[in-house]
């Protein structure tokens, strides 16, 4: 990644705000100062900046392992919130997508706004991939998901697709997020839905060695695949 990028990403800036710190002789990376912009920061280098030079914003990225009987919401009156299982610290951060109460899974949190923003918006099309257990007869073998298909409600959801792991297993990608949207899919083709875990969202797939409950911080490779999604400034 180059250094412009990486400041923009830890909250330094925007591209002109960057470019004025790295000029200004504000980065040394491995004891010497660096003025070029273009420099490729490897993840082994050890970087600097002076202390005069505040972060415009302190950019916070976590996954969660979502357990079931958590609501994805900030407060609720009747129920206990995902909230309630992280540290106050985090309490500014966003859900990006929601899950419902029931459902397990991946959570990204994050209080970058832009990037919030790019993910929830359906324009951008991004993929969330979700583990499925189900029960009745598999109607997916003849269904053609390639255009979508009609909900019960005569709502034709966008294309996704769908693989069946076993008599009762599947994944299915999608990149819509209407509410409760694979559970209609699966009742829209009379199947029922026991249990539904969220395992990706885009490039991002939940780390198996967090148990329910745990969140850890995203790797810079990890908040790289969501940023390169971003459109340039
Ligand atoms: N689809 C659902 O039905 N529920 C979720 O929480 C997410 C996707």
């Amino acid at each position: 990644m180059k250094l412009d990028k990486y400041l923009q990403q830890q909250g330094y800036g925007n591209k002109e705000q960057t470019h004025k710190i790295i000029q200004d002789g504000n980065v040394q990376i491995n004891g010497a100062t660096i003025y070029d912009f273009h420099y490729q920061v490897l993840s082994t280098d050890v970087i600097s900046i002076s202390k005069e030079v505040k972060k415009v914003i302190e950019y916070q990225y976590y996954m969660f392992n979502k357990p079931d009987g958590y609501v994805s919401s900030k407060s609720d009156k009747d129920n206990k919130t995902i909230y309630s299982l992280l540290p106050n610290s985090m309490s500014n951060l966003s859900i990006v997508g929601r899950l419902d109460k029931d459902v397990t899974g991946l959570i990204l949190l994050t209080n970058n706004s832009r990037l919030y923003k790019f993910l929830i918006n359906p324009k951008n099309k991004v993929n969330k991939k979700y583990e499925v257990l189900f029960s009745g007869n598999s109607k997916f073998i003849d269904q053609d998901t390639s255009q979508g298909i009609v909900l019960d409600n005569g709502y034709r959801t966008e294309p996704f697709t769908i693989e069946i792991l076993s008599s009762d297993q599947a994944i299915i990608t999608l990149h819509e997020g209407k509410y409760h949207e694979v559970k209609n899919i699966f009742s829209s083709l009379h199947m029922k839905v026991i249990n539904l875990k969220r395992i990706s969202i885009n490039e991002l797939i939940l780390d198996k060695t967090l148990k329910e409950g745990e969140y850890r911080e995203l790797t810079e490779k990890e908040i790289d695949s969501f940023m390169k999604l971003l459109p340039k400034k």
